[in-house]
């Protein structure tokens, strides 16, 4: 079934590290092959090997439109025969900006940059610029991308690899990261009660996404916006996976809660790179050319990546996320049921399009909690699902994504897909 693949792979492995350009691609906690993909239309991908799958990693979030959709497309092939790339302003900047400060209530001004790891490093420079202090607080088990400083007890293919503090981070950028339980307003206060006058920002998933989909708890938003500004320290919200997915107006907006910067990937370039970082003017007009704190890039507001960026926000409905809402919930009770039917360990979440599946009893709240999961049972019921024609994230530690496109035959075949690997995995 995956002969192509294999061979794909281990041509890769010789010229790629480990094969990929991105560690969870490659498969490795799954103990599998990845599966190279040839192409996607709509909620399927299309491997090189023939095999169509139902997509709920959709390019780890960024395909809310489902792929190939077809006003992208047709923006795309329109710009990209005007040309690639400028290095010189294009009008298409300004709008993109504009559409997102007029969906999300904290932002009024933007830069943007090339991808989310870009965004949440300037973000920081940003906050620590405007603060004059040093130090950090991000939350264990949260992945902002693998800058220095944010490459500390992170999420995502660091957890899912078992790499917490990786090796190349000087020492002295790591002391300046503080980290404490998500959703831990009271580990949050005593690290503000020690380190307070030297914190520049606390950094946040405003659900979290990088240990699995965890979301807040009641008042832990709240109280981040009150701990902060009782401490002079800036609140970011890294809204990288949860911008423009939970909300039509971001996780801020669905939740009521104004960060002092915000930080956007994925959606917002719609499938090409892009990330993007904004904020109120006062603080933004920080950054050069209008400010001493100094970012940049060469293919930044590249016209295609915006391009896609916009004609996939315009393309998106309040409405949407109210579909997002009810496609996730019939998935998930529809796994719940399979769990309870053959006594398999099975705790869910959802917010918006994205969703959380833990083989474990636990209500997963943090990274502690989440770690309570079967990580070998999820490895074998990935496999029985791959197997079906459905394509997951390969690790425990990754939220699962809904596209417009998902239809409500997709998730119940979905499903059934799910009952019968559960069948076989207790049989086994
Ligand atoms: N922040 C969050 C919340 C993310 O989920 C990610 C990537 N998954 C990043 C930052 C980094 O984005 P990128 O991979 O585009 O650098």
């Amino acid at each position: 079934m995956f002969e192509k693949s294999v061979k794909a792979f281990d041509e890769a492995k010789k010229v790629l590290p480990g094969g990929v350009n991105s560690p969870v691609r490659a498969f490795k906690s799954v103990d599998m092959n990845p599966v190279f993909i040839d192409h996607g239309a709509g909620s399927r991908l299309y491997d090189i090997d023939g095999n169509e799958y139902i997509d709920y990693v959709l390019s780890w979030g960024p395909l809310v439109l489902g792929h190939a959709e077809q006003s992208v497309v047709s923006a795309l092939e329109a710009s990209v025969s005007r040309g690639t790339s400028f290095g010189a302003p294009t009008e298409i900047e300004t709008d993109l900006a504009e559409l997102v400060i007029r969906r999300v209530p904290s932002v009024e001004m933007v830069r943007m940059v090339n991808s989310g790891t870009e965004a949440t490093m300037s973000a920081l420079r940003l906050a620590r610029g405007v603060t004059g202090r040093n130090k950090i607080v991000k939350f264990e088990g949260s992945y902002h991308g693998h800058a220095d400083s944010l490459l500390i007890k992170a999420g995502s293919g660091v957890a899912t690899l078992g790499l917490p503090d990786s090796p190349g981070v000087p020492a002295g950028i790591a002391e300046n990261t503080l980290t404490v339980p998500y959703n831990d307003l009271v580990a949050l206060r005593v690290a503000f009660e020690h380190f307070g006058a030297d914190i520049a920002a606390v950094i946040v998933e405003p659900v979290g996404g990088n240990m699995g989909c965890v979301p807040p708890v009641a008042g832990f938003l709240e109280g981040l916006r009150e701990i902060t500004a009782e401490f002079g320290a800036l609140l970011i919200f890294d809204e990288v996976m949860t911008g423009f997915r939970v909300d039509y107006n971001c996780a801020q907006g669905k939740f009521g809660i104004e960060p002092d910067i915000t930080c956007f990937g994925k959606i917002i370039g719609g499938g090409l790179p892009v990330g993007a970082y904004g904020g109120r003017r006062e603080i933004m007009e920080q950054i050069a050319p209008s400010g001493p704190i100094y970012q940049a890039g060469t293919l930044s507001g590249n016209p295609l990546a915006m391009t896609a960026g916009l004609e996939t926000l315009k393309q998106l409905s309040v409405d949407d996320y109210v579909e997002f809402e009810r496609k996730a919930a019939r998935l998930l009770s529809g796994f719940e049921l399979a769990a309870k039917k053959y006594g398999i360990a099975l705790s869910t979440s959802h917010v918006g399009g994205m969703m959380g599946v833990f083989f474990t009893n636990e209500t997963v709240v943090n990274f502690e909690t989440a770690k309570t999961a079967d990580t070998v049972m999820f490895a074998r019921f990935f496999k029985k699902m791959l197997e079906q024609g459905i394509y997951l994230p390969a690790s425990q530690f990754e939220t699962w994504f809904l596209s417009t496109a998902h239809t409500d035959a997709d998730i119940d075949a979905t499903i059934a897909a799910c009952d019968r690997a559960f069948a076989e995995l207790v049989r086994e």
